[in-house]
């Protein structure tokens, strides 16, 4: 049965502790007519031999007769047991001695034979028992040398200890070597003496538990847990199990994950520090532009004119920079939506062209435009967005050529019934792109140092470029030659649009051709920020002489005002303390008569995300404006909403 024992560290042999050669030969004779298999039987005849055997072999069973030249009676298993508790030792005893076996069985064999009684199968039965104990402590200290777990337990009173192979394996000490007794733990120099310290706090509390750091021999660092556990027996006396656990591995994968968490943390506080800071920079700049566009047709003087429009000029670089931030964190965050809306693919480039040549004609630069012949005109897309790219990769190829000029191209790549593939193109003969830095100047804040040229810039520009490209599916690439010029190319996809689908420019439509500057209404300014208030109230008096405005600090106020009396329309600051925008117009809509819940309100934020809020619409708000504020989108969207609201109630 046994013939074949796996090879994993499992032993069949037996060691037999016996001093009588008579008794040697008999059981000899016995294992080798039973059906144990091939046992290997190595015979010492004393107590010193037995255990410089053991220290030197490993044995599935100990024969152990307890009466030997050099240690009589019960003394000479409790040497066995001190020193290796967990071999499996069946006592050897006389006849007259079955008391001794007993007592043997209890404190720690695994069984007795009475010399002159046993028989074959009794000894085969306890040698089967034996190999197969030896079996399943050979397999939990493979299963502790796996998981890197080690046990250990103490008696005090007896100054027991043990420790598994793994224990010492985890200090990195060899366990026949080591084999530490309870004495040598008491010494604060001993690898193991934590385990002393863990047992005073098991003491106490029953149970105890921690993280330490050890180095051990070679000089490197283990973490390993500890768990202690105490009980007492009736006597009184102290019984500690412990568990031993080298989490190593577990400790440094934990600290880099702390340490990229850290990491991902501080980015992202950054970002959003920048980000908020941003946004609050909006509000002041609201009313510096507000102010510098009510200040400028007043200034009569040349020289005056031109310092408040270089104010103005500055204000708009100055918004353009912190506008790019906020849309870079928005892009980050992935908080961008697409808008699909028709739109004249051939306007926009149109406009674009005119935007930007009186930048290019002032660096005296060509600047043209192809288009394919047969293009299809009306397409479906973000046209902000395509306007935002090409913005962008024109405005850099002005700024980085200082002579021959800017060609803008579009290509027609493929074109079904539906759809339409486009390359566009954005070539300069300016300074050139090194190749070192062609993949690098789409991250963000990269501007590359030129030895002749002032960086100017965020170096944000092609990072949210090349992110608006990518997320509507597309890929933006450039070939550059340093010092002879750059070209920048992306391909998009758009949806060809029916003619229908056109007619969708809701504000002028109305008013187009009347001249609106007599209209006559009310409006109700909810807005905290002084200057924003007069910025906002200033304006809407200069457009239009019969505007009556009220102007209110916070929700509370603006409440009170309709309480009294109606408006035709309310622009709502949406950050307020008090009560805020939001809240604000939910107030109105819900609690106030029908008459005046149903007054058009104009959002007026900083957020340019604002209208894909989810509590914009459920709040009730009709449109917004943008801070800082396009007047002339402000006088569109006042005029629209007045005459949808007069639609309404005709
Ligand atoms: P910025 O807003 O500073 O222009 P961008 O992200 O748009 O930032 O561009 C990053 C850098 O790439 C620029 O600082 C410039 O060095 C380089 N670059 C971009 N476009 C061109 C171009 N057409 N020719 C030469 N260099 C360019």
């Amino acid at each position: 049965m046994y013939k074949h024992l796996p090879d994993f560290g499992i032993s069949n042999k037996i060691l037999l502790v016996e001093d009588d050669p008579s008794y040697v030969r008999l059981v000899e004779i016995m294992l080798e007519q039973s059906d144990l298999g091939e046992c290997e039987i190595t015979n010492v005849s004393t107590l010193a031999d037995g255990l410089k055997a053991l220290k030197e072999g490993n044995y599935a069973a100990i024969l152990l007769d307890l009466n030997l030249p050099d240690s009589t009676g019960f003394e000479t298993l409790e040497t066995f047991l001190t020193h290796y508790p967990n071999n499996n030792i069946i006592v050897l005893t006389g006849a007259s001695d079955k008391y001794l076996g007993l007592k043997a069985v209890k404190a720690g064999a695994q069984d007795y034979l009475e010399k002159g009684e046993f028989d074959f199968p009794q000894l085969a039965k306890s040698l089967r028992f034996s190999i197969e104990r030896s079996n399943i402590l050979s397999r939990l200290e493979d299963a502790q040398r796996i998981a890197k777990i080690g046990h250990w337990e103490c008696r005090l009173n007896k100054e027991f200890f043990f420790a598994s192979n793994e224990v010492y394996r985890i200090f990195n000490l060899d366990p026949v070597e080591a084999k530490f007794v309870y004495a040598d733990l008491k010494n604060p120099e001993n690898p193991l003496h934590v385990l002393i310290q863990m047992e005073e706090e098991a003491k106490l509390l029953g149970i105890s538990k921690r993280e330490e750091r050890i180095v051990i021999r070679n000089g490197s660092t283990r973490f390993i847990s500890l768990t202690c556990k105490a009980t007492r027996n009736s006597l009184g006396h102290y019984h500690f199990n412990g568990i031993l656990q080298d989490i190593t591995e577990q400790k440094r994968a934990e600290e880099m994950r702390n340490a990229r968490d850290l990491a991902q943390e501080s980015a992202k506080i950054k970002e959003q520090v920048i980000a908020n800071v941003s946004h609050e920079m909006r509000t002041p700049m609201n009313a510096i532009l507000g102010m510098t566009n009510l200040l400028l047709p007043m200034v009569k003087e040349k020289e005056e004119y031109e310092y408040v429009y270089s104010i103005k000029q500055s204000s708009e670089v100055l918004l353009g920079i912190i506008n790019d931030i906020l849309h870079v964190s928005a892009y980050q965050n992935n908080e961008i939506h697409f808008s699909s809306n028709a739109f004249n693919l051939t306007t926009v480039m149109q406009d674009l062209m005119e935007a930007m040549r009186p930048k290019a004609q002032e660096k005296k630069l060509d600047f043209d435009l192809f288009l394919p012949s047969g293009l299809h005109q009306q397409i479906i897309g973000d046209k902000l967005r395509l306007n935002q790219i090409l913005y962008n990769l024109v405005g850099n190829a002005i700024k980085f050529t200082d002579k021959g000029g800017v060609k803008v191209k579009i290509e027609i790549l493929r074109q079904t019934i539906d759809f339409l593939e486009l390359r566009f193109s954005i070539k300069d003969s300016g300074i050139g792109i090194p190749d070192s830095e062609l993949e690098s100047i789409f991250e963000t804040f990269t501007r590359i140092s030129r030895k002749d040229r002032v960086t100017e810039g965020t170096g944000l520009g092609l990072a949210i470029t090349k992110k608006i490209i990518e997320q509507q599916g597309g890929k933006i690439q450039v070939v550059s030659q340093l010092g002879s010029g750059s070209v920048f190319y992306f391909d998009l996809m758009f949806e060809l649009a029916p003619e229908t689908q056109l007619k969708n420019k809701p504000y002028k439509e109305n008013n187009s051709a009347k001249d609106s500057s007599t209209l006559s209404f009310s409006v109700l300014i909810v807005e905290d920020h002084k200057m924003n208030q007069l910025v906002i109230q200033r304006t809407l008096e200069k457009h239009w002489k019969n505007v009556k405005v009220i102007v209110t600090s916070n929700g509370d106020e603006a409440i009170e005002v309709l309480e009294k009396q109606s408006v035709d329309i309310i622009l709502m600051d949406l950050q307020m303390p008090i009560r805020d925008g939001f809240e604000t117009t939910n107030y109105i809509r819900k609690n106030m008569p029908v008459q005046i819940a149903q007054t058009p309100i104009l959002a007026m934020t900083a957020h340019h995300m604002i209208s894909q809020q989810e509590k914009f619409s459920r709040y009730g708000l009709d449109d917004y404006v943008l801070k800082p504020f396009d007047p002339e989108q402000l006088f569109e969207k006042i005029e629209f909403h007045l005459a949808r609201k007069a639609l309404k109630n005709a």
